[in-house]
């Protein structure tokens, strides 16, 4: 209904629209997934279906968004990295935000039986979003480094915590007690000389998160087809190499 006495109210709504010339990130993260892993057995520490899933349901959210340069991903969590000139929405925020956020969470709800084909989805999971707006490419690669950092800290605690719960035979506030204190070389040690287990030789999965790109592929055998795909890759962002490789994520 065009210029009813209503219409007014349509005034309300606010202009959101994200700055121009600025990375874009937007990051969704389960919630309470702590109790969302214990309700679908999760395997501990990681889950590699779940993982697997999480990255399914980022794949479909880049398929959508073309904009979106890289997406990192680990435990419940994506940040999903758009191309400072991205025109989407006219850059709303709230939409960009909540067709992110949305599309995620009904993939991941969509791709479940991909993944979990003998386990029941017990109820409706659900995910928070921001959007955090950098300004340099400093800021953005420091971003990211920041969210590797974190897998790397958690995932080594984790992986000794539950060796020591698994297959040490301690309780969980053993395992802790053990634990407090000590530093990542204590924690290496601890999961070479009791268990056997070289860190490095982890599923690098696990210890480094999934990185997300677009690459252009020949198709084999076509020497004029490329194809674009999205690529998961596992490697260390904090470096300069991984930037130097991939220089086109900068535009450089
Ligand atoms: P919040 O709602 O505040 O985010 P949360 O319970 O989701 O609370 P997070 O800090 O996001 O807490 O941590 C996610 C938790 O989900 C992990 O600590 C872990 O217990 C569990 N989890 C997520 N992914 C996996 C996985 N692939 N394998 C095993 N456990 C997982
Ligand atoms: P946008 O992405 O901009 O919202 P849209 O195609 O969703 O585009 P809307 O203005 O939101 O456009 O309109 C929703 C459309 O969905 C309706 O015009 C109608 O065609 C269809 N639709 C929604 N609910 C029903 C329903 N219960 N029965 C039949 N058609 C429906
Ligand atoms: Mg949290
Ligand atoms: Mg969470
Ligand atoms: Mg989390
Ligand atoms: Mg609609």
């Amino acid at each position: 209904m065009a210029n009813s006495r209503y219409e007014y109210v349509k005034g309300f709504e606010l202009d959101d629209r994200i700055l121009p010339n600025i990375w874009v990130v937007v990051r969704i993260d389960g919630k309470g997934f702590h109790k969302f892993a214990k309700a679908h057995d999760f395997e501990k520490p990681n889950d590699v279906n779940a993982l697997n899933l999480m990255n399914h349901a980022a794949v479909t959210v880049m398929e959508e968004f073309r904009d979106i340069v890289l997406s990192y991903g680990q435990s419940d969590e994506y940040s999903f990295i758009f191309r400072r000139e991205a025109d989407v929405y006219k850059r709303r925020a709230a939409k960009i935000l909540s067709y992110v956020t949305s599309l995620f969470t009904s993939s991941y709800v969509y791709n479940w039986n991909v993944w979990f084909p003998n386990k029941k989805l017990e109820y409706a999971p659900s995910f928070d979003g921001r959007i955090v707006l950098y300004p340099t490419d400093q800021n953005l690669r420091d971003y990211l480094s920041w969210r590797q950092a974190d897998v790397h800290i958690n995932n080594l605690y984790n992986t000794v915590f539950w060796n020591l719960v698994l297959k040490g035979g301690m309780t969980n506030q053993q395992a802790e007690n053990e634990l407090r204190g000590t530093f990542s070389a204590d924690k290496n040690e601890i999961l070479f000389s009791k268990f056997g287990i070289n860190y490095n030789t982890i599923d690098p999965m696990f210890r480094k998160g999934t990185i997300l790109l677009r690459k252009r592929t020949q198709i084999p055998n076509l020497p004029n087809v490329k194809r674009q795909l999205i690529i998961p890759l596992y490697e260390d962002m904090i470096r300069d190499k991984f930037w130097k490789e991939h220089a086109e994520i900068l535009g450089k």
